[in-house]
C-alpha cells in the first residue's frame, strides 16, 4: 500500500508499505478520509516521536472495513466506520471508571501502531473489543464524520468542566481546537468569548458563533474580558494553547468558583499561581486529555444530527501525494483543518 513513513524527525516519505492484516479479533480499514491534527505535526517534528521507526502517523480515521480477523463478530468488509483512536485493557480502573483515555495500558493510532495517512489500517483487537470501530449511518459523510475525533476531545473539555447553559467560557486560542471547543460551547448555550492573535481566525469564530472577539495582540485581554464579564471574569477558561506564559497568565482570567482548564498539550515546564488564588476563590485547576469511547460515539450523533456543524472547519483537503505539503501548510499554521483524502481519482479539466 502507499503510505506517509515517518523515518525521523522531520522526515517522512511517500512510499511502498507492507499491506496490514488482520489478526485474530481485529480488523484492517480502508482509509477514506484521515484529518491532519497538530499532535501530528508536533509528533513528526519531534515531541513524543515513536521509538520504533518508521512507522505511520494519523489518528482521525474513517473508512471502510476490509478485512476482519477471527472472532470478528459485530462488523462486516464494507462497513463504512469512524474510529476511536486510543486501544485501552477495559480492565484497570480508569477503564472500569468509564475514564478510558487515562488507561494504564493505552497505546493507540499514530503512538504504538501505524495510523491513517496510509491506504490502510491495521485496528488491533483493544478497539474493537472496546467498540471503538463504530459503524455510520448512511447519510454521515466521511469527511463530517473525521471531525468527530478532534470534536470529541472539545467535548471531553465541557464536560470537565461542566458547561452549563448561561456561563461565560473565555477560550484562549482559535486554531482548529479552539473554534471546536466554542462551537461545543455554544451547543451548550454559553456565552462564548475566543482570543488569539491572528484576526483571520477571530474573524472565522466570529462566523461560527462566538459572541466576542478579542484580539489579544492589539487589545489588553485582561481589561477587555473583565469588561465583558462585569469585573467578575469568565465562568469557564479553557486554554487551547500549550504555551506556559500564556497559561500562567490565563488562569487570572477565571471567576469567583469557576474552572480553568490545561486543554493544549504543553511542554515540560513550571507555571507558577498564588495559592491564595485557588483557595479564597474556590477556583478549579483541571485538564482535558483526549476523550473517552462515549465521547466519541456522542459527537458522532451531534454531528449526524446537525446539532454541532463541523464542515465549515474543514479548510484544505490533500492526497497522500500531496501530504509534504500539507505538513508544510500545518506547520506554518495556514489552515483551520485539513484532511486527507483516499477516494477513487478525480479526473480534473482545466
Ligand atoms: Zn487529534
Ligand atoms: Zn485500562
Amino acid at each position: 500500500m502507499k503510505a506517509a513513513v515517518v523515518h525521523g524527525i522531520n522526515d517522512i516519505r511517500i512510499e511502498e508499505y507492507p499491506d496490514p492484516v488482520a489478526g485474530p479479533g481485529e480488523v484492517v480499514v480502508k482509509t477514506n478520509v484521515a484529518g491532519i491534527c497538530a499532535t501530528d505535526i508536533k509528533t513528526l517534528l519531534g515531541q513524543g516521536i515513536p521509538k520504533d521507526l518508521p512507522t505511520i502517523l494519523g489518528h482521525e480515521v474513517v473508512g471502510e472495513i476490509h478485512a476482519v480477523g477471527d472472532g470478528v463478530n459485530d462488523l462486516a468488509i464494507g462497513d463504512r466506520v469512524a474510529v476511536y483512536p486510543i486501544a485501552v485493557c477495559g480492565k484497570c480502573r480508569y477503564c472500569l471508571a468509564g475514564r478510558h483515555n487515562l488507561c494504564e495500558a493505552e497505546f493507540g493510532l499514530g503512538h504504538g501502531i501505524e495510523g491513517g495517512f496510509a491506504e490502510y489500517v491495521r485496528l488491533p483487537k483493544e478497539i474493537v473489543d472496546i467498540g471503538g470501530v463504530v459503524k455510520l449511518s448512511e447519510e454521515l459523510s466521511f469527511e463530517d464524520a473525521v471531525m468527530a475525533e478532534p470534536l470529541s476531545c472539545a467535548l471531553a473539555a465541557a464536560r470537565i468542566c461542566k458547561l452549563k447553559k448561561g456561563a461565560s467560557v473565555l477560550i484562549i486560542g482559535a486554531g482548529p481546537m479552539g473554534l471546536m471547543h466554542s462551537k461545543v460551547a455554544s451547543w451548550c448555550g454559553c456565552e462564548v468569548i475566543i482570543a488569539d492573535l491572528m484576526a483571520s481566525r477571530l474573524a472565522l469564530a466570529g462566523t461560527m458563533g462566538a459572541q466576542h472577539l478579542i484580539n489579544s495582540g492589539k487589545e489588553n485581554l485582561h481589561d477587555e474580558v473583565m469588561r465583558i464579564t462585569d469585573g467578575r471574569g469568565a465562568d469557564v477558561v479553557i486554554i487551547s494553547l500549550g504555551i506556559p506564559q500564556v497559561i500562567e497568565d490565563s488562569l487570572k482570567l477565571t471567576a469567583k468558583g469557576g474552572v480553568c482548564n490545561i486543554f493544549g498539550g504543553p511542554p515540560a515546564g513550571d507555571i507558577k499561581f498564588d495559592p491564595r488564588w485557588l483557595h479564597y476563590q474556590e477556583i478549579t485547576l483541571t485538564g482535558t486529555f483526549a476523550a473517552t469511547p462515549d465521547d466519541f460515539k456522542k459527537c458522532l450523533q451531534l454531528i449526524g444530527e446537525e446539532a454541532i456543524i463541523v464542515s465549515d472547519l474543514i479548510s484544505h483537503r490533500f492526497t497522500l501525494d500531496s501530504f509534504l505539503d500539507a505538513v508544510e501548510k500545518a506547520k506554518n499554521q495556514e489552515m483551520v483543518r485539513g484532511i486527507v483524502t483516499f477516494g477513487a481519482p478525480v479526473s480534473v479539466s482545466f
